[in-house]
């Protein structure tokens, strides 16, 4: 597996992969790695001759300095990993590599769907996300590049972002990666103390219930039976549950036919923030 620190370096080694015809497929993420990330590793190697992942904890899109700080760092199992299931080539950088002096996020009109729930709550968050997507995907100008699910509003500000910037890239979302109990995984889950831990799954539980109430209760119904449900639970303080159109990201207040919805979610439980989200099968 080849380790690169430098752009330079890295695309001088792409381009070469790419003058022998081989389809390239990148996978952003920050390390940390779980089976939710490998899970897009296994599927850029299905479809593509070299797999690229990059681990980079990009300062831009954090918002709260203290979830910057504690970010999971384990890059030496993470580089075990990747070897393990044959990725071609991991891309490291410094920050001082992928910003040069100045560490500050590019600003982007994604049509307001930037402005809702993570957004919202994580001001400049999804400036940060598409300052650093698109220093990736112009370094490695791969074919494919696998986003999951579980960050569904970071897909889709991608997909507007590779539009605008007329990046040719095809960008392929992933299904959200369960632990057993149905917690989503997420390089975070690692920071909960065991009781925390234990407690986490009420998060997906919840959402469940919401989504399966879909075809016989409104949508103001469903938000209060969540809101009603996070309030008897003294360790998980929820952050916001919306329900919300998949294409635009707006909130609903009805459901709509021909229209696909998804239910989406922040919960803080202690010190630690996790989102999750699920389709409506309404
Ligand atoms: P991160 O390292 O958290 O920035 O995530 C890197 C990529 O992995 C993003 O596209 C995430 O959406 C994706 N990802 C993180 N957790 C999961 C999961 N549980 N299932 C599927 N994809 C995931």
């Amino acid at each position: 597996m080849q380790v690169f620190k430098k752009k330079k370096l890295l695309s001088d080694w792409i381009s070469l992969q790419k003058s022998q015809g081989k389809h390239i497929g990148f996978v952003p993420t920050m390390g940390a790695l779980h089976s939710g990330h490998l899970s897009l590793v296994e599927a850029s190697k299905k479809n593509n001759a070299i797999t690229i992942v990059s681990i980079f904890v990009n300062p831009t899109q954090f918002n709260n300095q203290n979830d910057l700080k504690n970010y999971p760092k384990t890059l030496t199992a993470d580089l075990d990993l990747l070897k393990n299931i044959d990725c071609d080539a991991v891309f490291i950088p410094s920050v001082e590599e992928m910003y040069t002096a100045h560490v500050i996020s590019k600003k982007y009109d994604f049509e307001g769907i930037e402005n809702e729930m993570e957004g919202s709550f994580r001001t400049g968050h999804f400036d940060g996300v598409a300052t650093i997507v698109q220093a990736l995907l112009e370094t490695v100008k791969p074919d494919n590049a696998y986003f999951g699910e579980k960050d569904f509003q970071q897909l889709q500000i991608v997909k507007k972002l590779t539009k605008k910037q007329n990046i040719t890239t095809n960008i392929i979302g992933c299904p959200i990666f369960r632990e057993k109990d149905g917690l989503a995984m997420s390089s975070r889950n690692v920071r909960l103390t065991e009781k925390e831990r234990k407690e986490a799954p009420f998060i997906y539980q919840t959402i469940k219930k919401a989504t399966t109430m879909a075809t016989t209760k409104s949508i103001l119904e469903i938000k209060q039976f969540v809101t009603n449900t996070f309030k008897s639970n003294h360790l998980l303080s929820l952050e916001y549950f919306s329900i919300a159109d998949e294409a635009t990201l707006q909130e609903a207040t009805t459901f709509e036919k021909n229209k696909k919805y998804r239910a989406f979610i922040a919960v803080n439980v202690g010190a630690v923030r996790l989102i999750d989200n699920l389709k409506i099968l309404n």
